[in-house]
C-alpha cells in the first residue's frame, strides 16, 4: 500500500517507520513543507493522519471525498495487537494524570503493558520494537476519537466535559459529540465509565501525590477502570501506594525544614494555578508569573486571599501582576531569586509552591525546563 503520512510529528514518524519496515511505501505530507495539499494527496491508498491536523483541512477533506481511507496511527498498530485488552481514556481535564495512573495500576498488575497514545509513546513504535502487550492504556485526544476506526475498547473512561478547543469546533455540541464518541468503540461487553460515575471509596487510600478534588476525581476513575478489568483491589492498592506522581503537576519536590515544596510548573494559565490554590487552605509562598497570556489575574487574587501568605512575582509579567496584587507581592525577579526569598520566609508546616499562571518561555525553554530549575534550586537548597 502506498500511505500518505500527513504531518510529521513523533506519531506520524512512528506510523511511518512501522509501515516502511513492514514494507509498504509511506511519504509524509506536510503544511510546513507545503505538500500537504488536495492534489497530492490523491496520489496515495490511504491517508494517516496526525492529530495535529484537523479533519477539516482541505487536502483531508479532499481524500475524504475521494474516498481514500484516512487512519490515525492507532488505527495502524491495533491489528498487531489482537489479544491486547484495551482501555481508552478521554475528556477535557485530567486524561494525562488518569492515563499515567492507570497505567501505573495495570502494570503492577501485569508488567506487560503499554501506556501511551496521545501524550507519550507513539503506539506503532512499539509494535515496530516487537512487543505484545497485554493491556494498553491510551489516552485519546478529541482529535484521535474523530478518526479512529479500528480500536474496539474493552473500557471507556470519559473523565469530564468542560468547553474546550472550541477553536477547532464549529460549537460546544460538536466538542462534546466528539468525546462522547468514545462510548461508540466500546466493545458488546466491554464497560463504560462517564463522568462522575457512583463511587464507593470501599477500603482504598488514594494517593499521597495526587493533590486536590480534580485528582480524586481522576483516581476514582482509574480504580473503577481497574476494577472493569478484573484487577483485585489489593494490587489497585498497591498500584495507588507507588504511584510516583507527574512531573510538574502539582508536584511534591520534598520537604525542607517542615516546609513542603511543589512544582506546579505545568500552569501555565491561571486557571490551573486556580485549581492549585483550591488544595490549599493557608501558608502558601505562591512563586507567580513568566509570559502573560491577557487573562485577568483577578479571580487568582481572590482565591489568594483565603490561603496565600506571600507572592513572589518573576518574568515579564511582573508589572500587571503586582498591579493586580498591589505591592504586597514581592518582585523577585528571576525564580532563583523567588527560590531564596520563599526559603528565608516559609516556617514549618508551610507550603512553597510554583503555580506561575503564565506561559515559561519569557525566561526558559518551556514549562519542563522551568519545572527542572526548580527542582535543582530545591535541591541545592
Ligand atoms: P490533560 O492531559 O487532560 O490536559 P492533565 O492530567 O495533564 O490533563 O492535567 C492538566 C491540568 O488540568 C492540571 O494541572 C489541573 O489543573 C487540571 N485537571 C486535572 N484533572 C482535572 C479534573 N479531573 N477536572 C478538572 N481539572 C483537572
Amino acid at each position: 500500500m502506498r500511505f500518505a503520512i500527513a504531518g510529521k510529528g513523533r506519531s506520524g514518524k512512528a506510523a511511518y517507520d512501522f509501515l516502511r519496515q513492514r514494507g509498504d511505501e509511506a511519504e509524509f505530507l506536510d503544511d510546513a513543507d507545503g505538500n500537504l495539499t488536495a492534489d497530492k494527496i490523491l496520489g496515495f491508498e490511504a491517508v494517516v493522519l496526525s492529530p495535529g491536523i484537523p479533519r477539516a483541512h482541505p487536502a483531508i477533506q479532499a481524500a475524504l471525498s475521494a474516498g481514500v481511507p484516512v487512519y490515525n496511527e492507532i488505527d495502524i498498530a491495533v491489528p498487531n495487537w489482537p489479544e491486547c485488552r484495551f482501555v481508552g481514556i478521554t475528556g477535557t481535564n485530567g486524561k494525562s494524570t488518569t492515563t499515567a495512573l492507570l497505567g501505573h495500576i495495570v502494570t503492577v498488575f501485569e508488567p506487560n503493558t503499554f501506556v501511551g497514545g496521545n501524550l507519550g509513546r507513539p503506539l506503532c513504535e512499539a509494535v515496530r520494537a516487537g512487543e505484545h502487550p497485554k493491556y494498553a492504556i491510551l489516552e485519546l485526544s478529541s482529535f484521535q476519537l474523530e478518526t479512529l476506526s479500528k480500536l474496539r475498547l474493552d473500557v471507556a473512561v470519559l473523565l469530564n466535559l468542560t468547553p474546550d478547543h472550541l477553536d477547532r469546533y464549529p460549537n460546544v455540541e460538536a466538542y462534546y459529540a466528539t468525546k462522547k464518541k468514545i462510548f461508540d468503540w466500546v466493545k458488546a461487553n466491554g464497560v463504560k465509565i462517564p463522568p462522575d460515575p457512583p463511587f464507593s471509596k470501599g477500603g482504598f487510600i488514594f494517593p499521597k501525590n495526587l493533590l486536590g478534588e480534580h485528582n480524586a476525581q481522576n483516581t476514582r476513575a482509574a480504580i473503577l477502570a481497574a476494577q472493569a478489568l478484573g484487577i483485585p483491589d489489593a494490587v489497585i492498592q498497591k498500584g495507588l501506594d507507588t504511584f510516583p506522581g507527574i512531573a510538574h503537576r502539582l508536584e511534591i519536590l520534598g520537604f525542607k525544614n517542615g516546609v513542603t515544596w511543589i512544582n506546579d510548573s505545568k500552569a501555565t494559565n491561571v486557571e490551573s494555578a486556580l485549581a492549585a490554590l483550591a488544595c490549599f487552605k493557608s501558608g502558601v509562598h505562591l512563586i507567580l508569573g513568566g509570559h502573560g497570556k491577557g487573562a485577568s489575574y483577578e479571580p487568582l487574587v481572590q482565591a489568594a486571599q483565603k490561603c496565600v501568605k506571600k507572592i513572589y512575582v518573576i518574568g515579564e509579567d511582573t508589572p500587571n501582576i503586582v498591579k493586580a496584587f498591589g505591592s504586597e507581592a514581592i518582585q523577585a525577579g528571576t525564580l532563583d531569586r523567588a527560590v531564596k526569598l520563599a526559603h528565608q520566609n516559609a516556617i514549618s508546616g508551610e507550603i512553597i509552591l510554583l503555580s506561575p499562571a503564565c506561559a515559561s518561555y519569557d525566561q526558559f525553554q518551556n514549562f519542563e525546563h522551568r519545572g527542572e530549575v526548580f527542582r535543582r534550586l530545591f535541591h541545592d537548597l
